[in-house]
């Protein structure tokens, strides 16, 4: 009878989007398969620039650059932009290309507890000493799907001369009135300054990163962050993709509606039937089992009722907080949010998660 995939990034359905894969073909087949090439030698098209256009305009910035990934655009920012006078200010469980990059930058480096304002203005007041500071948070963390308090965030920052860095890998496209993402849901589009995203997860899928912020800060990194030097180009049919994802976001927004009703659907459903489902209305809806061996039996016997789903424990999230990571998208029908959340509720009653 099939599978359903409840378990992948595919936010927007905009990976299977006939018109985005058509926008692939045609990129193919006019641009070729690949430029062989890093950006400044000749690795450089009009489809390249004008997704950096679209980027920038979606995200209403100046300006924007493209990466191979958003692991990339992570690994390349902080070092080309921070040194040793500087500080960093991380949140304790931001994605791991962000501690990876920031471990790149000899900036002085403060974590902070999770989400944790005390925390974080005790760190701001002990960066006072550097010459700029920079925080750096998921918009939306992908383990709980729980988003980052930006507004506080940004009044700290405004409050200690800090810049702010967000990640919006699982934001971009879906949260926010238009799909901008999490400034746009909290209202601080004017705060943040700089932004990494993915086109990997709900703007088609396919690959690609981006950074979006100030001009300067942009001709900054094509001067200076090496995985934009020194890696290939984007191959057109993804860049095709992506900007076709984004030409269907800005025309409307009945996609991104349309899934957050589901994801309600899912969450509200899943609640009544007596589940822990962390963080609020995000599309990632953890499924809290608290026991690694329950999570992982669970997931397979979701997968011999059709759902495809996968368990995640120790040390991927913290010890006794395994879980079920269900991921809702667009192309999802309610009937198979529905089937979904009836296979839960026998699964867990048979493995004694219900009662
Ligand atoms: N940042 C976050 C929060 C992510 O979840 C991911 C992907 O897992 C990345 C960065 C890396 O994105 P990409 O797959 O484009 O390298």
């Amino acid at each position: 009878a099939g599978i359903i995939n409840f378990c992948a990034n595919n936010y927007l359905g905009l990976s299977s989007h006939p018109e985005v894969i058509r926008a692939a073909v045609e990129a193919l087949e006019k641009f070729g398969a690949g430029l062989s090439s890093v950006r400044f030698i000749c690795g450089t098209q009009s489809i390249h620039k004008d997704l950096e256009e679209k980027i920038a305009r979606f995200h209403q910035r100046e300006d924007a650059i493209l990466y191979a990934s958003c692991f990339d655009a992570n690994a390349g920012i902080f070092e080309a932009l921070l040194t040793p006078e500087d500080a960093v200010l991380s949140d304790e469980l931001n994605h791991a290309s962000i501690i990876d990059g920031i471990r790149l930058c000899k900036a002085n480096k403060y974590r902070y507890k999770h989400m944790d304002m005390q925390d974080l203005e005790a760190k701001l007041k002990e960066a006072q000493k550097h010459r700029l500071r920079l925080v750096a948070t998921d918009g939306a963390f992908s383990m709980d799907g729980d988003i980052a308090p930006l507004r506080e965030i940004c009044q700290l920052a405004q409050k200690y001369n800090a810049l702010v860095f967000i990640d919006e890998c699982h934001a971009t496209g879906f949260l926010g009135p238009n799909g901008r993402g999490t400034d746009e849901l909290l209202g601080v589009m004017d705060k943040v300054t700089i932004i990494n995203s993915t086109l990997g997860k709900a703007l088609g899928g396919a690959a690609g990163g981006y950074t979006t912020g100030p001009k300067p800060l942009i001709d900054l990194l094509r001067q200076r962050s090496r995985p934009y030097l020194f890696s290939n180009s984007l191959p057109p049919a993804v860049v095709g993709c992506a900007s076709k994802a984004l030409d269907l976001l800005m025309e409307s927004n009945a996609i991104a509606q349309s899934m957050a009703a589901k994801t309600q659907r899912f969450r509200s459903k899943m609640t009544a039937a007596g589940f822990t489902i962390s963080g609020k209305d995000h599309p990632i809806c953890p499924v809290m089992l608290g026991d690694a061996r329950l999570a992982s039996v669970m997931a397979e016997d979701m997968l011999n009722r059709g759902i495809y789903v996968i368990g995640f424990s120790y040390p991927v999230v913290p010890k006794g907080k395994a879980r079920i990571r269900v991921q809702i998208s667009a192309v999802h029908s309610d009937e198979d949010i529905d089937h979904c959340v009836e296979a839960f509720t026998e699964v867990g009653r048979k493995h004694g998660a219900l009662p």
